[in-house]
This record gives C-alpha cells, sequence and structure tokens, in this order.
C-alpha cells in the first residue's frame, strides 16, 4: 500500500499521455505558451504500462488519462488498453474536451476506458469560442457519441467564471437533465499563468450553490468515484451536480492522487512543485523493484496541501501540463 505522511492512501493515479491540446481554453493554456515537451522524452506505450503496473503493484487501483488533450495523442487507444489489461487496476477513465469523441467513443470504450469526464464551458457557440478558441458543435456530437455507447457516468466539468459564463449555470443544469449527465461546477485555480489570469473571474461556488437552492431542491448525494466533489440531487430528477472547491474549501486532507506527466515525471501536488523523474529509470533500465522503491520514496515526501491562496503565483507549469 501507499500511505503518505499525513495518513492518506494514494490508489489513484492521473496520467497525462500528451501536454498538446488542440483547444486553447486561456485558464489553461494560453496561446503564448511555450515550451511543450519532446516526442523523444514522451513515455511509450510499453513504458506506460510498465510504470502503471508498478503502481499497481503498490495499490493503486484507478487510472485516469488526461493531458493536455488525451485524443490527439495517436497511441492513446493503445495506451488505453495496455493499462486496462494490468493486473489491479480496477478503474480506467478519462478527462477530456470531447472534440474528437465522435470518432474515438467506440474505440475507447471497447479499449475497457469505463468512464468519461468532459470539459464543458458554455453552451453559446461565441462564449465557447471565447473560452477555448474552438468550436462548440464538434464537442456537443462528442458527448452524444459518448452517450451512445452507453459509457456512463458521463460528467460534465464546468469551470464557472464571473461576468464570462456564470450566467450559464441555470442552462447548464436543465441541458445535463436532458441529457442524463451528471455535471460538476469547479473553481478556476491560479495554476500557470492562464489559471493567474483567470484569478480575476474566480467566483467561490459557495455563491454559485447557494443560486441554485433558490430555485432547485438540492440533497445530499452518494457519487462512485466521488473525489473532492461534493454532490447534490436536484429536485426529484436523476440530475446529480457536483462542487470542486479547490479554493474556496481545499479537500488536501482527503487527497488519494499523483499525477505523471508525458515524459515521466511523478508529481506529489498539483498546487505544488515537489516532482520526481521516473523516466531515467524506466530507461536505464531500473528493476520493478528499484521503480516501487523510487515512488514509495516519492510518496514520503507528498505535500500536506497546496497554497493556492497563500502563494497564488507559484505553480507556472500550465494546468495543461498534468491535466488538473
Ligand atoms: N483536455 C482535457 C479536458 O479539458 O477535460 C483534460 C485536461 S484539462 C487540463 C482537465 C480539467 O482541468 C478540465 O476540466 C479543465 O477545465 C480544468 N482546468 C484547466 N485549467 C484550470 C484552471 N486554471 N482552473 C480550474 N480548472 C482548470
Ligand atoms: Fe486543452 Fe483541456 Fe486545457 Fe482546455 S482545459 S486547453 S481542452 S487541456
Amino acid at each position: 500500500m501507499l500511505n503518505d505522511p499525513f495518513g492518506r492512501k494514494i490508489d489513484y493515479l492521473r496520467l497525462s499521455v500528451t501536454d498538446r491540446c488542440d483547444f486553447r481554453c486561456f485558464y489553461c493554456l494560453p496561446k503564448s505558451h511555450r515550451g511543450f515537451e519532446t516526442p523523444d522524452d514522451w513515455l511509450t506505450p510499453a513504458e506506460t504500462e510498465r510504470l502503471v503496473a508498478q503502481f499497481a503493484a503498490l495499490g493503486v487501483r484507478h487510472v485516469r488519462l488526461t493531458g493536455g488533450e488525451p485524443l490527439v495523442r495517436k497511441e492513446l487507444t493503445e495506451i488505453a488498453s495496455r493499462i486496462a489489461t494490468v493486473p489491479g487496476i480496477e478503474e480506467l477513465s478519462l478527462s477530456t474536451n470531447a472534440s474528437r469523441l465522435d470518432r474515438f467513443a467506440e474505440p475507447l470504450s471497447q479499449a475497457g476506458v469505463t468512464r468519461l469526464n468532459i470539459s464543458l464551458d458554455s453552451l453559446d457557440e461565441g462564449k465557447f469560442k471565447q473560452i477555448t478558441g474552438s468550436r462548440l458543435q464538434p464537442v456537443l456530437a462528442g458527448i452524444e457519441a459518448a452517450s451512445a455507447t452507453g459509457l456512463s457516468p458521463i460528467k460534465i466539468n464546468m469551470v464557472v467564471m464571473r461576468g464570462l459564463n456564470d450566467d450559464e449555470v441555470e442552462k447548464m443544469v436543465e441541458y445535463c437533465l436532458a441529457h442524463n449527465l451528471t455535471l460538476r461546477f469547479i473553481e478556476t485555480m491560479p495554476v500557470g499563468e492562464g489559471g493567474q489570469a483567470a484569478t480575476e473571474r474566480y467566483i467561490p461556488l459557495t455563491e454559485i450553490e447557494a443560486r441554485l437552492r433558490r430555485r432547485y431542491k438540492l440533497q445530499t448525494a452518494a457519487m462512485q468515484g466521488s473525489g473532492p466533489a461534493r454532490y447534490f440531487q436536484v429536485d426529484d430528477t436523476g440530475l446529480v451536480i457536483g462542487f470542486i472547491t479547490p479554493q474556496s474549501q481545499h479537500f488536501c486532507e482527503t487527497c488519494n492522487r499523483v499525477r505523471v506527466s508525458v515524459s515521466g515525471d511523478l508529481h506529489l501536488c498539483l498546487g505544488q512543485e515537489d516532482k520526481l523523474a521516473l523516466r531515467p529509470l524506466l530507461r536505464q533500465g531500473a528493476s520493478d523493484e528499484v521503480l516501487q522503491q523510487a515512488i514509495r520514496a516519492a510518496i514520503a515526501r507528498k505535500p500536506e496541501r497546496h497554497h493556492f491562496n497563500e502563494t497564488p503565483t507559484a505553480i507556472i507549469r500550465p494546468m495543461s501540463a498534468l491535466g488538473g
């Protein structure tokens, strides 16, 4: 088992399969960003499988594929099917912007992906373009394709920003209700230049929750793989909404995860810089025992919590480097 010094059990790995993206969400990957990882440094599908096997041997049970945009990585389906067959891995999920999901939902489901998180910040074509630099229609088609494959639950993630899309919160509730989707609202985080620029649009989600309570009855609900979100059932419908509040109510005491970048850096906290480079070990032929020992030693250094409120300009890597 992987336990950190604060008594937290680490059983969840977020694996970035690329730091590239076909979108440029301003709060994540600004157009000005330079310094992408070079392809020679990307972990290959075989290296990724070997690394995941080490985490699984140490007690990791859930892997999430993320990015950048995972669907721009050509080998994504191969990576997914390799991970799905690693002994000990019980759950393989994917975070995506859905722009290419109409083509890939079915093969990814066949490869063993069981759950999806999809980013959707606006249902207005113009605003969507303003936020992401891209088009809304392929995303809506991707969501429909994912629903048609039977992948469930599909969770929609909406980063709520003042004066930009906060007027669409109720519209998003109605959209998710009509399409049988789970909806999660997320606070902006000051990660990277984009995240720090978005701070001026920050809204504490307690404000959105209070607004929704005036219109809907919200009853506390349980959700599989709930992670840091607080969930509520809306009226007597099947719709569940969640609030992810890294800034206003941080949830670090229940953190169960670590992250690996596309080039094999093990990051111990999204809001801190502590990391360990695993690629050199993999490429120098380290044994399973050496790799597992290195991972254990790194987890023993996992920070207690992020300091987004105290030092909001500390993290300069963009969110797209680690996938949230
Ligand atoms: N491209 C995929 C997607 O958009 O779902 C996966 C990677 S993306 C970095 C993962 C999540 O991080 C998305 O839901 C996105 O909205 C969120 N995110 C990115 N930058 C953020 C920021 N500065 N604050 C809060 N959430 C952010
Ligand atoms: Fe790309 Fe996802 Fe970041 Fe948007 S949030 S730029 S879709 S990685």
